[in-house]
């Protein structure tokens, strides 16, 4: 077991710092701080990160950390570390290591009792999920499904039955393969496609996967899937009684009946008509006898 206290030790630090996803304004002062205090800055790309740097001001060696010599990358960054450097790890944009290399540095330094210290800040995905209007608890995130199309199929056939929502990366010339492969094996699901977040075009569009792509020849930019889970089998596994405790238990504390169906509703994930249908049938049989 290894404990980190972050700010209570004098070991060389691996920072983790998000930059903006398109919006300049959302790089927050800890993250420029951090950036500026550092010994060496690890990114993918140094030109892309040259210029970030650059706006604000921040003069630091750079090195390239990729996924495709995360290996020597790795034992790079880890060798600074052991001669007392501090090191921060940043992507072209958002967080390091979501659908982004560094994986395998933060496995290795931590497993090496170096301090590795996230920053908060910016993520597409988070962006995307809390404005989906879709239940965003738990969810999954995936990131990009494999460029393959029968991989994708593979992949998405094992997500199938997953009853939570879940998140997917994917660039704009693949969007409409990709939300037919959604269509095919997930059936006509609702979905939220967030493109463009934070920047001027930003669009959210809320919608089943069928009525997304009437409109997705269109779409351009970065974009994020957010995918309803398969309620359907979800609500099979459902207990009634504890739904129905937990409304009437609600009711008992003092709230209405329908505010005690959308705060259940809420709490576990089920849809609001489901409990509504299970609490009125329930009050029809009390009736009846
Ligand atoms: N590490 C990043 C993060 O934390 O969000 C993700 C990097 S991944 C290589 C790039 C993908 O993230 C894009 O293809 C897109 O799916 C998504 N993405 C990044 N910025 C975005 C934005 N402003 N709007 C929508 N999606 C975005």
């Amino acid at each position: 077991m290894i404990r980190q206290k972050s700010f209570e030790n004098e070991k060389p630090s691996l920072y983790l710092v998000p930059t903006p996803i398109g919006n300049l304004g959302e790089m927050t002062p800890r993250a420029i701080e951090v950036l500026q205090s550092v010994d060496v800055i690890a990114c993918e790309d140094t030109r892309t990160s040259g210029q970030l740097l650059k706006y604000f001001d921040i003069d630091k060696r750079l090195i390239s950390y990729q996924n495709f010599n995360e290996d020597s990358s790795a034992k790079g960054i880890l060798n600074l570390l052991s001669q007392g450097k501090n090191v921060a790890l940043i992507s072209d944009a958002g967080y390091p290591l979501l659908s982004d290399p560094g994986q395998r540095v933060v496995s290795e330094a931590s497993a090496e009792g170096y301090n590795v210290v996230p920053l908060s800040g910016c993520n597409a995905a988070l962006n995307a999920l809390v404005a989906s209007g879709l239940i965003v608890q738990p969810y999954l995130f995936v990131g990009f499904l494999p460029s393959s199309q029968s991989d994708a199929i593979k992949k998405l056939n094992e997500y199938k039955n997953y009853p939570m929502t879940i998140i997917f990366y994917e660039a704009p010339h693949r969007i409409e393969k990709m939300l037919r492969s959604l269509l095919e094996v997930f059936k006509d699901r609702r979905i939220c496609l967030a493109r463009e977040l934070t920047k001027i075009h930003e669009e959210i569009i809320r919608g089943t996967i069928s009525e997304v792509l009437e409109v997705v020849s269109d779409l351009k930019g970065e974009m994020v899937v957010v995918v309803e889970g398969n309620r359907d089998d979800y609500e099979k596994d459902i207990d009634y009684s504890q739904l129905l405790r937990m409304v009437n238990e609600s009711v008992e504390r003092g709230m209405t009946t329908s505010d005690a169906i959308k705060d259940t509703a809420k709490k576990t994930g089920v849809s609001k008509n489901t409990i509504y249908d299970l609490v009125h049938s329930k009050e029809r049989k009390e009736n009846v006898c």
